[in-house]
């Protein structure tokens, strides 16, 4: 199966004509839950359909990216997509808890942060992912093949579950692949895919997708405010008080300024 632009996305749920060679022609996309894009510098592409959980992969070594976090974090949002970090090669017991004192954030904002080494077992996952379609993202490095090994059969495996190929627009293509643990749960791999395109949220959209943010929009001085340096900015304000962190409010400038939002 083919993924452009209005084509389909893995995740999606699809109506088939069998040919008389005994392959599927994609009739008809059934209408999603949740829609994902993969980040492009020109365009944003589909990527998954029908998510219902998003694992973010991280590890203390080599060294993750808080901002991938973060724009994971608000692409799950922006579709009601439950989202869970992992934290894996807890086994690296020193440089881990320093990773986890960082992360401890995501956690204080409702985020269930889960420690596990992929490499001794993945089982802890297993109730996280019972009943989801799960799609699992990660820089490259952070153990995420490790833990498909173990999590997927590797009957499914050698099939390569069901296989999508996703046109980047260079010369290489991705596949997002699909796997099923059982009948109610599945895992989109999806390698190669680091950052999901969030152009298509607008303006205050944007700030909504930072969830501690929330209490505070709509109570700026101005009803237009866009949260970069007006006065009575409540996020700012809020931010210097260290009631949200300044950490998430910087990056949403970042995110903004790159929308165009802020200019
Ligand atoms: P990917 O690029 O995210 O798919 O990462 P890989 O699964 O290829 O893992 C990258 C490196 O980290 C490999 O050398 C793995 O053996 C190692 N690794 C993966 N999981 C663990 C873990 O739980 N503990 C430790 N110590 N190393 C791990
Ligand atoms: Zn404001």
């Amino acid at each position: 199966m083919r993924g452009k632009k209005g084509g389909a996305a893995c995740g999606d749920r699809v109506e088939i004509k069998l040919t008389t060679s005994g392959q599927g022609v994609i009739e008809t996309i059934l209408p999603r839950s949740t829609l994902l894009y993969r980040s492009d510098a020109y365009r944003e592409k589909l990527i998954a359909a029908n998510v219902t959980q998003m694992i973010i992969v991280v590890a203390a070594v080599p060294s993750f990216s808080e901002e991938l976090i973060n724009r994971c974090l608000a692409a799950a949002e922006n579709q009601r997509i439950r989202a869970l970090i992992i934290l894996n090669k807890g086994d690296l017991i020193e440089p881990t808890r320093t990773a986890a004192a960082s992360l401890s954030l995501y956690r204080e904002l409702g985020y269930p942060l889960l420690q596990i080494s992929a490499k001794t077992s993945a089982a802890p996952l297993l109730p996280y992912l019972k009943g989801q379609l799960s799609v699992m993202v990660g820089q490259s490095g952070m153990g995420k093949s490790t833990l498909i090994n173990a999590l997927i059969p590797e009957a499914e495996r050698a099939t390569a579950g069901i296989s999508i190929a996703l046109d980047t627009g260079r010369h290489t293509t991705t596949h997002a692949r699909l796997f099923h643990l059982d009948e109610s749960t599945c895992i989109i791999d999806s390698p190669g895919m680091q950052e999901f395109g969030l152009r298509h949220i607008d303006g205050e959209d944007l700030a909504w997708e930072f969830i501690e943010f929330r209490p505070y929009i709509g109570r700026c001085k101005f009803n237009d405010c866009r949260h970069a340096d007006e006065p009575g900015c409540a996020l700012a304000e809020a931010a210097h008080d260290g009631k949200i962190s300044r950490r998430r409010f910087n990056f949403y400038h970042k995110l903004a300024t790159l929308s165009g939002t802020i200019s």
